[in-house]
């Protein structure tokens, strides 16, 4: 269970943020807090953006779209963080601001071909499979190159980056070890692609947020410790 208010946990997420930096010499403006509200009513995160907070992740798209429309006054910017499969595209392209789960090159051709006319391209990260699991999804890291150029090329996506999740680690492993395989991946990246706007590592949970500051993370998506654990 969350210990405070929605408002008191985001301060306190926030201050975290702020230390983790201040640790490893980096400014606390350039980690964003992506707060993921998957399972949660509207009112939740009505609470959250009434305390100061525009980004929001989701995993569901239908419960997506339901609260978008319940949260239409609000001008929040809408993270699809789920997986998705290429029949629901759609809603995606037309609904949200940034997609974190790219992993295959046919829903990125889906997504950019039914990206309305009307918005600014749909920021991208691709999902990595840093760990190598068979069951997690991600392209693998020797996919990776060939997935980011064509991605790069689809005039309604913006690549901005690359994203994990990887498996949590024991006491004893170093969790910061897939996060820099990642970072080191993007780097890369920003060679191969030299003209693409390469500036987002989407990693970092709840439980190893300050592993992903120290390797580099700008996005954080944090669910658990701002609104409570998850039935
Ligand atoms: C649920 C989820 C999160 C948030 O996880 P917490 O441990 O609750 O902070 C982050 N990223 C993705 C992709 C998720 O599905």
């Amino acid at each position: 269970m969350r210990k405070g208010s929605i408002p008191e946990n985001l301060n306190s997420v926030a201050e975290r943020i702020v230390t983790a930096c201040r640790s490893c010499d980096r400014r606390a403006e350039d980690v964003t807090l992506l707060a993921v509200s998957k399972t949660r009513p509207a009112a939740d995160l009505r609470e959250a953006y009434g305390a100061g907070q525009r980004h929001f992740g989701e995993n569901y798209l239908q419960e997506a779209l339901d609260k978008q429309a319940e949260l239409a006054d609000c001008a929040i910017t809408w993270h699809f963080i789920g997986p998705l499969q290429s029949n629901k595209t759609r809603d995606v392209a037309g609904h949200f601001h940034w997609m974190h789960t790219v992993e295959r090159l046919k829903i990125a051709r889906r997504l950019s071909e039914q990206r309305p006319a009307d918005m600014p391209p749909l920021n991208v990260c691709l999902q990595v499979n840093i760990d190598g699991e068979d069951s997690k999804s991600g392209v693998s890291p020797e996919d990776l190159p060939e997935l980011a150029a064509a991605v790069a090329a689809l005039p309604n996506l913006q690549l901005r980056g690359l994203m994990a999740i990887p498996a949590p680690r024991g006491a004893s492993e170093d969790q910061r070890t897939p996060f820099i395989q990642l970072a080191t991946l993007l780097d890369a990246l920003k060679s191969q692609l030299p003209d693409q706007p390469l500036d987002t590592l989407s990693m970092g949970m709840s439980g190893d947020m300050e592993a992903a500051i120290f390797s580099g993370a700008t996005i954080v998506r944090i669910g658990t410790d701002i609104f409570g654990r998850r039935d």
